[in-house]
């Protein structure tokens, strides 16, 4: 059996990157949940979260959010609460409130959904409300956050309402600033006011919120986060923001794969020049002939060649199609042969590739 494409993942490592996200948030007296969407909730990684210090295992998809069950089902001391973070469909609402114990929300009309379907299953299903802050990608706007919290709190009651949240960063690009953590729980506030109580979960955003848990700037009743690529890459804070993240490891996932052509060839294709695989018309540099690697595995098992970066630094990926990715090696600080294998770090786009590619073959260790 042929072993490559193959995707290295370390246990070890991701185990030590949850302990220390969930110990930093806790000295702020933050909870995390342990978002799995980025690697595909694969059930090995899942379980190490289950058994880590994360009070929440959240995720995108139900299918992984099921798997997350069944490890605390098998093992009933891994079972952790399960938060559906992408707002449920119409159509799933069944399956949320059999599989999930919270989820958020920002439509009034699934949260009634949801409130029918839970008091015909019998149980109470825990929502947190999003507060639309700006990045324009879910939640409620103005006062409807309020109003959406006065119709569950008293009016529907297969729900709890477990709290509000905010997300930045994903469509608008904004920041988590302190000031905008801070007008999130004057909003959170107002709803207090109007329900009469106080709510149990503030939920201030995703991995760019750290950054306020690191500079110390968090304001205090934020008291959840939901953290995905933090904790699984540990790249877009320091990358981006010039984060201290050097407590972290940057190396769970390495990518591997083999050399199957190695020539010196022209740089520059010869012929008359149409379009490329994928119908695109990339520009060609003419540098001469140099040393190149062909290597097994290409875009169907990453996504785009932009997205995973050689370990060697003298190796640069020029190229891909589907199922070939294509290497200048001139500079490799090693000498090449036919069948070596060349490792690559990968980013949050390409792991949302390897980790379900069923022509890439998954090593833990
Ligand atoms: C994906 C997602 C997260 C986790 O995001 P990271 O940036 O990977 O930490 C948190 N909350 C919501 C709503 C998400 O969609």
């Amino acid at each position: 059996m042929h072993s490559y494409p193959q995707l290295v993942i370390d246990k070890g490592k991701l185990s030590h990157n949850i302990e220390e996200v969930t110990s930093r948030c806790a000295e702020k007296g933050i909870s995390v949940a342990g978002v799995i969407k980025g690697m595909n909730g694969l059930p090995e990684l899942t379980r190490i979260y289950a058994a880590s210090d994360v009070t929440m295992i959240g995720s995108s998809r139900i299918e992984q959010l099921k798997d997350a069950i069944s490890i605390g089902e098998a093992e009933p001391e891994l079972r952790k609460p399960t938060l559906m973070i992408r707002i449920p469909m119409l159509s799933e609402v069944p399956e949320i409130v059999k599989y999930c114990d919270y989820s958020l929300e920002s439509e009034e009309e699934v949260l009634r959904a949801l409130s029918s379907e839970a008091l015909r299953q019998g149980k109470v299903h825990k929502v947190i409300l999003m507060a639309e802050m700006g990045d324009l990608r879910e939640g409620f706007v103005g006062d409807e956050l309020t109003e959406a919290a006065l119709t569950v709190e008293n009016e529907l009651d297969g729900l709890y309402l477990a709290g509000v949240g905010m997300n930045v960063g994903c469509y608008g690009s904004i920041l988590p600033t302190k000031e905008k953590l801070e007008e999130f729980v004057a909003r959170a506030e107002q709803v207090e006011d109007a329900i009469g109580r106080k709510l149990d979960i503030l939920s201030g955003g995703a991995t760019s919120s750290l950054m306020r848990v690191l500079d110390d700037s968090i304001p205090e009743r934020i008291n959840h986060l939901r953290i995905g690529e933090a904790i699984l890459l540990a790249r877009d804070l320091p990358l981006f923001y010039g984060c201290d993240l050097s407590f972290m490891n940057q190396d769970i996932f390495r990518l591997k794969l083999e050399i199957v052509e190695l020539k010196n060839k022209p740089t520059y294709p010869s012929g008359t020049m149409g379009r490329d695989a994928f119908g695109h018309e990339p520009e060609y540099i003419d540098r001469g002939n140099r040393m190149r690697a062909i290597c097994a595995g290409g875009k169907v098992d990453y996504g785009s060649e932009d997205e995973i970066f050689p370990l060697d630094s003298g190796i640069k990926v020029i190229g891909a199609s589907s199922d070939h990715t294509i290497l200048d090696v001139e500079d490799s600080d090693r000498s090449l042969k036919v069948g070596d294998v060349l490792t690559f770090g990968i980013d949050y786009a390409s792991m949302v590739f390897v980790t379900v590619s069923r022509n890439v073959t998954i090593k833990y260790i």
